[in-house]
């Protein structure tokens, strides 16, 4: 063995999705930054060795996707895959290369792959000066100094380490009350678990369990107790163990033991399953994971104690610093050693989207809501911080929190007040109390989103800009034919969408306005009774686009509508409407039709951006219908809600407004976008985000995707000086975020983004334009 030691600001401990992000977020903003990861690939359970697609807020929210570093890699990994991910243990070396592609790329981040933190080294109770690892393939003992240290190592080892207080098991209700909580605190954890991938041959071929395989015989066990094999590709998420075991302690017995079964599942599936067998006959089994993901083990208690409760009731936290949306998804304990997989999937609502108005699934469904930065601070410790599974929450939160779109999120934010915490040499304290505020700007202007703070620099940097733009796109409708742009609204799967288009609870669809005047809308409708069906509507004010209350407030208007029998038939509703003053551009009403069965509401091919619909799930509580599809309307007069002035308005996707321009489709591109002051400003770079990739997870997506929304070739002109020059001239984009400065200062008097091309859409549209 030889020792060496290495002296950093920031150590980030655990290279899964939530230490990547930290470790990238910390090096950004200036603090010399090492990650150390005891795995040869970066991504933790998302790596190709373990499998796992990382989820997030837009599997049941409409454009609720994470950005920020996350959708930078995933963005990425889409336009350079070959290959479809179609479920966990899918995942190709493709991910992994573009997670370690980003970390080579970033300036002062250190990386040592394949090396196992062991222990820490404190300068007092509450300081660690240092942590020791171990390279595990090189002889070689680092010891590690640095001012901040990250733990996302998931099993919160550091935290272990020095001496920090965490939580292992369940919460009883009679602690928090929360609805998931079980009546009894215990040691139960959600398990590990293991994939497999299946491959055809094009031929039949044989498959032998070895003996020491599980032996499957009985039908119920899979088909009446949530464990699915639905595909003969493989990737099971209920291929899972935890209790009677330690998911720490007992991790080889565990890997073992999901070794036997999922040995057994596939002999199941391919020799004795009467509904797979014959599907199965081509396919062999090409990979099985042998590197358990860990859903759940400590959870190191921070300064505020993250619960169920504040996830159901969307907490408004002055430090929040990222969200979730993933529903408190709780596996039955024991996995597979138990009766029932996951009580959802067990009485349908997770794998059955007609099932989503269960009680169990109404009262799982939730988000986007946010996260403070106190769960990522360790109570017991002064210079330690987490991200990932192992933050300061409860059984029952962890069940949303622990996705991993939502851990990269929470690292980034770890990461940002990491390096803000080395700059200006702050404790914890003053981070929350005094620097939030610059944490929350730094977020936003890396593109992320938080939903109860918007970008005041932005507001405030950019007072006295009037914004014009060669043309924005009124808003007619869409029809069911109209052609549409989201590949990902085909492609997916087995999240709860709801696509039946019969009115079988209220549905609403929301529809952007500019404030104006409204004479009629029409709604595409067929009727299958055989005489005309009246049916109730209602116009709502929403306050954002995942508004579900069932009653956002009074009606701006209510009426019947008669459908005639058969159709499809555009029905049109009067309404001859002066919409109230003080209704912002860009806002969004929502329109609801009450339920008849014997009317169907046709869905458009076409999305509209920010134009989701949604339905009742329980009398008082909507969710998204579809995949985040618009319902087939047309509307006179045609609003303009996508007007140039909301590229200023700090929110970088729809929610309170569209937040977006977009150029007439009607009218040929190039379409340009134009900031103008009447001083000249001194400007050397801009930033700009663009739209797309917001609607579905990443994996809905196929091979080589790039996003039809987002602006393939531009160019970025300032005129200074009465001249203008081109400062930036970009060909294949096909990234939300990009940044362009040239080395001197010009005193701007215009400055123009003329998109020349898109990946698709006809129009060119962008969220955010920054200029500094
Ligand atoms: C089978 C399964 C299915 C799941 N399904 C989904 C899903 O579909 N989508 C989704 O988003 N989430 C899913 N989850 C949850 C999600 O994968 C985890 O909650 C998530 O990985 C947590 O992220 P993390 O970065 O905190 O931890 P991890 O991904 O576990 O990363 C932590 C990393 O730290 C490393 N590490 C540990 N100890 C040390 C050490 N001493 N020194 C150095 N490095 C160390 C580990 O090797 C690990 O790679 C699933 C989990 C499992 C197990």
């Amino acid at each position: 063995m030889i020792s060496r030691t290495e002296t950093h600001d920031v150590v980030v401990c655990g290279g899964g999705l939530a230490g990547f992000a930290a470790a990238i977020a910390a090096a950004r903003n200036g603090a010399k930054t090492c990650l150390v990861h005891n795995r040869p690939v970066l991504g933790g359970n998302s790596s190709s060795e373990v499998g796992v697609t990382p989820h997030g807020a837009a599997a049941f929210h409409a454009y609720a996707r994470e950005t920020g570093i996350i959708s930078e890699a995933l963005i990425e990994e889409r336009a350079r895959n070959h290959a479809e991910i179609y479920e966990n243990g899918w995942t190709n070396s493709v991910w992994d290369i573009v997670l370690y592609d980003m970390v080579q790329q970033t300036p002062g981040l250190i990386l040592h792959l394949n090396t196992d933190v062991r222990g820490v080294e404190m300068a007092d109770a509450r300081t660690i000066r240092a942590v020791h690892a171990v390279i595990q393939n090189a002889e070689t003992e680092l010891r590690l100094e640095a001012r901040t240290f990250i733990d996302c190592t998931g099993d919160g080892i550091v935290a272990d380490a020095a001496g920090c207080h965490w939580r292992m098991g369940s919460e009883g209700k009679d602690e928090f009350q929360e609805p998931h909580a079980p009546e009894k605190a215990s040691k139960d954890t959600m398990g590990n678990s293991i994939h497999f991938l299946c491959r055809d041959m094009g031929r039949p071929v044989p498959f032998k369990a070895p003996d020491w395989a599980v032996k499957h015989e009985d039908a119920s066990y899979f088909y009446e107790q949530g464990r699915i094999p639905k595909d003969v590709r493989g990737g099971f998420w209920w291929i899972e163990i935890g209790v009677p075991y330690d998911t720490i302690h007992d991790s080889e017995t565990i890997r073992h033991e999901l070794t036997r079964h999922a040995l057994g599942v596939w002999d199941w599936m391919k020799n004795k399953d009467p509904k797979t067998m014959e599907a199965c006959k081509n396919y062999a089994l090409d990979w099985i994971g042998q590197v358990p993901g860990k859903r759940e083990s400590r959870r190191i208690t921070g300064r505020y104690f993250m619960t169920e409760h504040d996830v159901l009731n969307r907490t408004v936290f002055p430090d929040e610093i990222a969200f979730g949306g993933w529903f408190v998804d709780l596996h039955t304990p024991g996995g597979l050693l138990a009766k029932t997989s996951e009580p959802s999937a067990a009485v349908g609502g997770h794998d059955n989207e007609y099932d989503t108005f269960s009680e169990y699934s109404a009262m799982s469904y939730c988000g986007p809501y946010g996260i403070p930065l106190r769960i990522l601070l360790a109570k017991d410790c002064d210079n330690l911080m987490m991200a990932g599974r192992n933050v300061s929450v409860t059984h029952a939160a962890l069940g949303t929190a622990r996705v991993m779109g939502t851990t990269a999120l929470m690292g980034e934010a770890a990461g940002v007040a990491a390096a803000l915490g080395v700059a200006r040499g702050h404790g914890f304290d003053q981070l929350v109390s005094e620097d939030i505020a610059e944490i929350q700007e730094r977020l936003l202007r890396n593109g992320c989103f938080l939903p109860n703070h918007t970008s005041n620099a932005l507001a405030s940097t950019l007072q006295g800009t009037k914004v014009t733009a060669s043309s924005d796109a009124p808003v007619h409708g869409v029809a069911p034919e109209t052609p549409g742009f989201h590949e990902g609204l085909k492609i997916w799967k087995d999240q709860p969408q709801y696509s039946i288009e019969r009115l079988e609870s209220r549905r609403g669809q929301l529809i952007a306005t500019d404030g104006g005047r409204l004479d009629f809308i029409e709604l595409c409708l067929s009727n299958s009774g055989s005489s005309p069906v009246e049916v109730d509507v209602v116009l709502l004010q929403a306050d954002h686009i995942w508004d579900y209350r069932t009653e956002p407030g009074a009606p701006l208007a209510t009426g019947k509508i008669s459908v005639p029998s058969g159709g499809p038939h555009w029905v049109r509703w009067n309404l001859s409407l002066e919409l109230p003053s003080g209704i912002e551009a860009g806002s969004f009403l929502r329109l609801d039709l009450l339920p008849d069965k014997r009317i169907s509401w046709h869905a458009a091919q076409k999305v509209i951006p920010g134009h989701m619909a949604m339905y009742a799930i329980s009398p008082a509580r909507m969710r998204r219908f579809g995949n985040g599809h618009t319902l087939a309307y047309r509307i006179s007069p045609a609003p303009r809600p996508f007007d140039p002035a909301q590229v200023l308005s700090g929110v970088t996707r729809p929610h309170r407004r569209t937040n977006l321009w977009v150029s007439d489709p009607a009218q040929p591109l190039p379409q340009h976008l134009e900031l103008s002051w009447e001083k000249p400003r001194m400007i050397s770079s801009v930033q700009l985000v663009f739209p797309g990739h917001l609607i579905r997870e990443y994996h809905a997506y196929g091979p080589f995707y790039r996003d039809a929304q987002c602006p393939r070739d531009y160019r970025i002109e300032v005129e200074s000086d009465g001249v203008w020059r081109e400062v930036a001239a970009v060909t294949d984009n096909y990234q939300r975020l990009r940044r362009h400065s040239w080395e001197q200062s010009l005193a701007a008097t215009r400055l123009r983004v003329v998109v020349t091309a898109t990946n698709g859409d006809p129009s060119a549209s962008i969220y955010e334009v920054r200029c500094d």
